[in-house]
């Protein structure tokens, strides 16, 4: 499923130059972006970086100050919310208090053109859609959280919109369901083929649930792409850093082919071999990054590796199954190395203030332009 990889495949929503001004504040700049039908897919960024005002074009909330926005193929200029083939869920959830589950689903289904003698089943179908059947003569107040989240979820679907908007729909729910919620709502959205575009702030759960991921900051997308390429791939440092944990040493890069180049960055030390992100010249300051987890950490010298570092262990993060050591190179910099618990018990003879080495493979990291 890469329906972005493939040339001739027809997005549901397009965005086209667009841009959204609050009188001389800019709040999406020039923002160009194409999202396929059936995707799942999740804006992530610091908060006011335009998330919610994106999602708020799409459901026909707010209009584009410039461009164009398309939902399979027309045009939404002037095209009022209720007359989109979209539905919005929000955190709250805006569940009728007074209302049992069933005619809480129901509610929307009478107002539309739905015949009457339609309804019912509908609203069975979506009771079985997100296992709710035994709790349709309940109210609101007599549901967990997670039951409602799901009835909200039930109601959001219930008229089959073309897209689904979701604004942090797993916010108000405690960390393991929240967990438990992302496959449920995975499940969900593959059985209904609709297509979802979620904000979230949990990059952990853009990262289970999303098909793709887009970066945004002020205003601007950073980058789209699946999660594993924002996350092994990412093209700045302000990806790399936003999404995960990453370990960044500023330098110069002194040679580059296609795939490979070469940072320097300390007279005393290697210069650091990695693969290339966008956009990185020769002779140009750059970042070299790597993940903690790709780091290796020894008490011998590694020295059939090249990117080699040495220093002293300054803390020691136990986690249970994993460790987080954190080591003072001789230049100021502090590096991270992580590693599992279940493997090579000899680390854990490492301990505070040992002087240790460090090393990765020449494509375990990447050269980022600054
Ligand atoms: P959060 O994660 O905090 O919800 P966000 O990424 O969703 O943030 P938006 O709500 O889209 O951010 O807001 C983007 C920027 O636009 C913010 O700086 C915000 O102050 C501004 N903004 C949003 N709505 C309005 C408005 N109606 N009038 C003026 N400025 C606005």
């Amino acid at each position: 499923f890469a329906p972005w990889e493939d040339a001739k495949a027809k997005p549901l929503i397009s965005f086209d130059n667009v841009t959204k001004r609050y009188g001389d504040f800019t709040a999406i700049d020039k923002m160009s972006l194409a999202i396929y039908p059936k995707e799942f897919f999740a804006l992530l960024g610091p908060s006011g970086c335009g998330k919610t005002t994106l999602m708020r074009m799409l459901g026909g909330f707010e209009e584009a100050s410039e461009g164009t926005i398309t939902i399979d193929g027309q045009n939404m200029a002037g095209i009022p919310a209720n007359k989109r083939a979209v539905n919005m869920m929000f955190q709250s959830y805006a569940l009728f208090p007074h209302l049992t589950v069933a005619d809480n689903l129901a509610f929307g289904l009478k107002r539309s053109d739905m015949p009457k003698s339609e309804i019912q089943g509908r609203v069975e179908e979506m009771l079985r859609l997100v296992q709710l059947q035994k709790f349709a003569k309940r109210k609101p107040h007599q549901l967990s959280g997670g039951q409602r989240q799901r009835v909200a979820l039930a109601r959001a679907l219930a008229k089959a919109p073309k897209l689904l908007l979701l604004d942090e729909p797993l916010g108000a729910l405690d960390k393991k369901l929240r967990h438990e919620t992302q496959f449920e709502l995975m499940d969900i959205q593959e059985k209904t083929g609709t297509t979802f575009v979620i904000v979230t702030h949990d990059q952990e759960e853009a990262m289970t649930m999303a098909s793709r991921i887009a970066v945004m900051d002020h205003g601007k997308l950073v980058q789209v792409d699946t999660p594993a390429r924002v996350y092994e791939s990412p093209n700045s440092v302000y990806v790399a850093d936003f999404i995960g944990d990453v370990n960044i040493i500023e330098g110069t890069v002194t040679e580059i082919s296609e795939d490979a180049a070469e940072l320097s960055w300390s007279e005393h030390n290697n210069g650091l071999r990695a693969m290339v992100g966008e956009g990185v010249t020769k002779g140009s300051s750059a970042a070299f990054a790597i993940r903690p987890e790709k780091v290796t950490i020894d008490t011998e010298e590694p020295v059939d590796r090249h990117n080699r570092v040495t220093g002293q262990v300054e803390d020691i993060a136990y986690l249970g199954n994993i460790s987080t050591y954190y080591v003072r190179l001789a230049t100021g910099q502090l590096v991270k190395a992580q590693t599992a618990n279940n493997r090579r018990i000899s680390r854990r003879n490492i301990t505070w203030k040992d002087t240790v080495w460090l090393s990765w493979t020449d494509t375990a990291g990447i050269i980022l332009h600054k």
